[in-house]
C-alpha cells in the first residue's frame, strides 16, 4: 500500500455523481462550492450594469475592478494590462489578430509551433488566407521547441510570436523565458497561451517575458465562457468586438460580472499555497506514472518525464485504441481522455502526438489522465485495477496485438 494513502484533500468539489471519477481536468474542471457561491450571489443580487452609475452599478464596477486586481496580482501585471473575455480560445483570437492587423505596417510574419491548441492555429490559418506568413516550428520527441530554430526562423518581418506556455496534450512546459529573452532583444511581440499554466504552475508575465497571456475561467475551478488576456503596457492591440466601448475599448460588451467574479474567485483559491499544491499533485501523478510502467507491458509516456504539468500524465498503450479505452473505463465510472476534444471526434490522430515523432498508430493508442487536487490515492488505485481490465479485454480483441496473429 501506497503510505501517502491519505486524503490528501486541499478542497473539495462538490459533485453530484460522487462515485464518478474525474481525471479529465485539462479538458474543464468542476466549479467549487465557493465559486458558485460568489457567481450566485451575482446572479441574485448584485446583477448591475458595471457602466451605471447607481448603486447597483457601484456595486458591478467594484466586483469588476476586485477581480481584474486578483488576475493582475497573480501574474505579476498591472490592472490596467488585463481584459477581460469569453474564454481562452477568445483571449487567443484577439490576441492574435489584434496584434496582426496592429503592426501590419512592421510586417507580416508570424511565428508559431506545430503543436498550439486550435484557439491559435486556426486564426494563423485565416491569417495566412489574408496574406500573413505563418512558420510552425517543430517540436522535439518530448514536445519541446528549441529557442535556437525560433531565432533562425525570425526575420525582418517578424511582428509576433505565438508559444504556449504548457501543451494541453502532454503538459510540456515551453522553455519561454529563453524564448522571451530573445524577442525582447528584437523587439518581436510576444504571446503565451497559458490557459493550461495559470494557476497551476507560476506564470508571472515579466519573468516569462511575454507581452500577452490568455487565461481560461474553466481548467482552474472557475466558470466555462469566461477568460482574460494580458496585454502589456505599450503593446499596440486592434480589438475586434465593437460596440459599447468597455475594457477600454479592446473588448466591448456589457461585462460578465457573474463569470468575471467566479475566475476571479477560482484563480484566488487556485494560487494559494501553490507550491504546495504542485508538490502533491506530482507526488500523486509520479505515483500513477511509476504503477503503470509497472504493471503494464509495451506502453510508453509521451512528453517529458519531468518538465510536464504537475498533473498530466499521457500514455501510449500499444495495440489499443484511445477511444475504446475511454469508453471501457467510462462504463467503471472514469472520466479520461484520448487525446483533445477536438480532435479525439474526428479520425485523426493528435497533432501534437505526430508532430512529437509518435506513428499515427500509436498516437491512436494513447491516453491522457490529468488529476486535480481533488483526486484522492483510492481513486488512482481504483483506475489502475480498472486499467488493468480495460487492456488486457482490448488487447485480446486486437488484430494487432502479438498473441492473437
Ligand atoms: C482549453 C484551452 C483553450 C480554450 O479555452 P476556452 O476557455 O475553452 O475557450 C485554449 N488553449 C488551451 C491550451 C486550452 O487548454
Amino acid at each position: 500500500m501506497h503510505n501517502n494513502k491519505t486524503n490528501n484533500k486541499i478542497f473539495k468539489t462538490k459533485n453530484t455523481n460522487s462515485n464518478y471519477i474525474y481525471f479529465d481536468h485539462a479538458a474543464t474542471t468542476p466549479v467549487l462550492p465557493e465559486v458558485a457561491e460568489v457567481i450566485k450571489q451575482c446572479f441574485l443580487y448584485d446583477f448591475g450594469n458595471a457602466s451605471e452609475p447607481h448603486l447597483l452599478g457601484r456595486k458591478a464596477k467594484e466586483i469588476l475592478e476586485n477581480s481584474r486586481a486578483v488576475i493582475a496580482d497573480i501574474l505579476g501585471a498591472n490592472e490596467f494590462e488585463i481584459i477581460f473575455t469569453s474564454g481562452g480560445t477568445e483571449s487567443d483570437n484577439l490576441a492574435l489578430f489584434g496584434i496582426a492587423e496592429a503592426y501590419k505596417n512592421k510586417g507580416n510574419h508570424i511565428i508559431t509551433s506545430k503543436i498550439e491548441h486550435p484557439a491559435v492555429i486556426m486564426p494563423l490559418k485565416y491569417l495566412e488566407k489574408k496574406g500573413y506568413i505563418v512558420t510552425y516550428l517543430p517540436v522535439d520527441k518530448y514536445g519541446f521547441v528549441n529557442p535556437e530554430d525560433l531565432s533562425k526562423s525570425i526575420t525582418n518581418k517578424t511582428i509576433l510570436v505565438s508559444i504556449m506556455h504548457a501543451n494541453n496534450i502532454v503538459g510540456t512546459i515551453q522553455p519561454i523565458k529563453e524564448i522571451g529573452k530573445i524577442l525582447k532583444e528584437k523587439n518581436i511581440v510576444f504571446h503565451t497561451d497559458a490557459v493550461q499554466t495559470f494557476c497551476n504552475i507560476k506564470t508571472n508575465v515579466d519573468e516569462l517575458g511575454v507581452d500577452l497571456l490568455s487565461l481560461s475561467g474553466h481548467k482552474i475551478y472557475g466558470p466555462k465562457g469566461v477568460g482574460a488576456l494580458y496585454i502589456r503596457k505599450g503593446t499596440k492591440i486592434m480589438p475586434h468586438v465593437f460596440g459599447g466601448g468597455q475594457e477600454k475599448g479592446r473588448r466591448s460588451g456589457t461585462e460578465n460580472i457573474p463569470g468575471i467574479a467566479g475566475l476571479a474567485k477560482a484563480a484566488e483559491i487556485s494560487s494559494k499555497d501553490l507550491n504546495k499544491k504542485i508538490e502533491i499533485i506530482t507526488e500523486k501523478r509520479n505515483y500513477l506514472k511509476n504503477e503503470i510502467l509497472k504493471r503494464f507491458d509495451e506502453v510508453f509516456l509521451n512528453g517529458h518525464p519531468e518538465l510536464r504539468l504537475p498533473g498530466n500524465l499521457n500514455f501510449t498503450f500499444k495495440y489499443v485504441e484511445g477511444e475504446s479505452m475511454v469508453l471501457k473505463l467510462d462504463s467503471f465510472g472514469i472520466a479520461v481522455s484520448s487525446g483533445s476534444a477536438c480532435s479525439s471526434s474526428s479520425m485523426k490522430p493528435s497533432s501534437t502526438l505526430v508532430a512529437m515523432g509518435i506513428s499515427p498508430q500509436d498516437a491512436f493508442g494513447s491516453l491522457r489522465i490529468t488529476i486535480g487536487f481533488e483526486n484522492t490515492y483510492e481513486e488512482i488505485n481504483y483506475f489502475l485495477e480498472c486499467l488493468e481490465f480495460t487492456i488486457e479485454e482490448l488487447r485480446k480483441i486486437s488484430p494487432l496485438h502479438k498473441q492473437s496473429c
